[in-house]
């Protein structure tokens, strides 16, 4: 069975309720007790008082004989309120005088009265009973009083007292229900404050003021509540600001800027964990090269005795937080720091690691510019020359063969030496694109009518529609988009196969496609065919590359505010294509410098 707990109030008004029932039980009976003894009491002393009086007038008609004045004395008693009995006898026990009339002569067997007394009388009736005394007892007077009389005095009496008594518990239960209100109502606010501090609502405090045991209470509660909600704002800065340290890292690009923002997280959330004072930076970072344990006392010394220092030791830094004395933290507390300086500990190294990648990236693209520019001069001289020989050698098929073969192996090496050139361009944000309002279609059928003299063993062929394929683009940039894709797509095909460059409007884009039956590229792979270097594993040792083409081939469509994607089934072939938008705003023809993402 499920009993429900009434409410503290309720409890307390209904326990004092109860007690005043009790207590009123209680008394109600003890005060019927006494007052039915009082009355009764009372009535045997007027039973005494009665049967005296009657005793002093019958003694004169006794002694003159006069039994008739006896007799309407008798019944006189009877009209008096309360008197259900009065008669008179003689000494030898006859009646002479009697309310009954009955009676009158008959014989009693009773003893002459020495003294007046009473008898009580069954239903509760009292009898009274005085001598008939001059110089010799002459007889006994009886006269009975009717108990009745009492019961109805007590039934009115108890009556009176019960409602009394019911008007004194409303007002009592009133009166406990105001006190209990005043007991229980700041019971009730502290019962509020746990409630919500249970909830999560760590701001709530309970209001209360004055001196009392429970203003006391409440002060305890309020200063508990408060230190919990500091422990719990550390704890979820704590929890909070090492996981967002790698994203800083992430973005930051030195680590004075990764310890600004650092420190402006801590201002912002750690306020009262780490009190950082002043508009420059804290003083949260040291450096030491010996890393040795003695720092906490050279730390100490730099800012002074009022101030305690938890430092911890990260490789080749230190890391510390400084509070005054007075905030000193609790053993817990500084477990708390400590593991959270090491996270800036190693975040910080981390930065200081992502720092020197940094520049060691920036000496490698500042090489590949440097050398490939110096190979670009004499490469440029060896085609020369080699187109001079070419000519020269018009009656040597052998020397003119040797002649191609260098050109054809200089102009390889000018690709490769232009896309390390493009690669570090992009890298220093100086990609610039020179556009010019233009037609596609001819570009197209030129490239693909050279593909088609040039490599006779495989079927390049060109889709387009009649219409006209205009936009704001820059030539040479899209020849060399359609020269590394046509090159693949026969690069990585069998010989006899068919490679289809096709070219088509939809919407406001350009959607142009290079087709080829060739090897194919496992899906996995697919994602990353157009990162810096990537070379797939098929086939990727036989065919020579550098894994730049791509990259390069996306850069400069994305420059064009295009994109670039792949489809392909391996062993059946691969499609690459492109999108490049077909309108331009006016004004935007000229040169631009491209600085979308590596
Ligand atoms: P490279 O050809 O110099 O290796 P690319 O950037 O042009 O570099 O190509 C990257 C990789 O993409 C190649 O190594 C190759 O595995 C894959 N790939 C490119 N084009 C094709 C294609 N048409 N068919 C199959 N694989 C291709």
């Amino acid at each position: 069975m499920h009993l429900t707990v009434p409410s503290l109030r309720a409890r307390l008004v209904l326990v004092t309720c109860l007690a005043y029932v009790v207590v009123g039980l209680t008394t109600l009976a003890i005060s019927y007790q006494s007052q039915e003894t009082n009355l009764r009491t009372q009535l045997e002393v007027r039973a005494r008082g009665d049967a005296r009086i009657l005793a002093v007038g019958a003694v004169d008609n006794l002694l003159t004989g006069n039994i008739p004045t006896l007799r309407v004395l008798v019944s006189s008693f009877q009209s008096a309120q309360g008197v259900s009995y009065a008669a008179v006898m003689t000494g030898d026990g006859r009646v002479v005088a009697s309310t009954r009339a009955g009676e009158i002569g008959r014989r009693m067997r009773r003893p002459l009265a020495t003294q007046a007394h009473t008898v009580k009388l069954a239903g509760g009736d009292i009898e009274g009973v005085a001598p008939i005394v001059q110089s010799t007892d002459l007889g006994t007077a009886l006269v009975v009083l009717s108990g009745s009389s009492i019961n109805q005095d007590l039934q009115t009496a108890l009556t009176l007292d019960v409602l009394v008594r019911l008007i004194g518990l409303a007002i009592f239960a009133i009166l406990s229900l105001v006190i209990a209100t005043l007991i229980v109502g700041p019971v009730a606010r502290l019962a509020q404050a746990a409630r919500d501090l249970q909830h999560g609502r760590l701001s709530s405090r309970v209001p209360m003021g004055g001196g009392s045991e429970l203003s006391t209470l409440a002060d305890t509660f309020n200063s508990m509540a408060a230190s919990l909600e500091e422990r719990i704002r550390h704890l979820s800065f704590l929890a909070s600001a090492s996981p967002s340290l790698p994203a800083l890292l992430r973005d930051g690009d030195n680590l004075a800027s990764v310890l600004a923002e650092f420190c402006a997280q801590v201002r912002a959330g750690g306020a009262g964990l780490l009190p950082l004072q002043g508009p420059e930076l804290p003083a949260l970072w040291y450096e030491s090269p010996t890393g040795s344990e003695c720092w906490d006392e050279a730390v100490r010394g730099l800012l002074g005795t009022s101030t305690q220092a938890v430092t911890v030791p990260v490789p080749g830094e230190m890391v510390f937080v400084a509070v005054p004395v007075e905030g000193a933290f609790t053993e817990e507390e500084q477990q708390l720091i400590r593991s959270f300086a090491y996270a800036v500990g190693v975040a910080a190294e981390n930065a200081r690691l992502f720092e020197s990648q940094q520049e060691a990236l920036q000496v490698k693209d500042q090489f590949l510019s440097i050398v490939s520019h110096e190979l670009r001069t004499p490469l440029t001289a060896i085609k020369g020359y080699a187109q001079m020989l070419h000519k020269l050698l018009a009656d040597d098929p052998v020397g003119r063969r040797f002649a191609d073969t260098i050109d054809a192996q200089t102009n390889r090496l000018s690709r490769i030496v232009d896309d390390l050139l493009d690669v570090t361009r992009f890298a220093r944000a100086q990609f610039e694109l020179t556009r010019k309002h233009m037609d596609l279609r001819p570009v197209l059928t030129d490239i693909v009518a050279r593909y088609e003299m040039l490599t006779p063993n495989y079927h390049v062929v060109l889709r387009l529609d009649d219409e006209p394929l205009e936009g704001v683009w820059d030539q040479e940039r899209l020849e060399q988009v359609l020269n590394n894709l046509i090159s693949n797509a026969i690069k990585y095909s069998e010989p006899h196969t068919t490679v289809t460059v096709m070219a088509r409007k939809e919407r406001s884009e350009l959607v142009v496609s290079v087709q080829d039956q060739g090897m194919g590229i496992p899906p996995e792979e697919q994602g990353q065919l157009f990162e810096r270097f990537y070379r797939g594993s098929v086939d990727g040792k036989t065919v020579k590359g550098l894994g730049l083409g791509l990259y390069v081939t996306r850069r400069i469509v994305e420059a064009h505010g295009g994109t670039i994607g792949v489809r392909s089934v391996p062993g059946e072939g691969s499609t690459f294509h492109f999108t490049l938008p077909l309108a331009r705003r006016a004004g935007s023809v000229g040169v631009e410098t491209a600085r979308s993402a590596t």
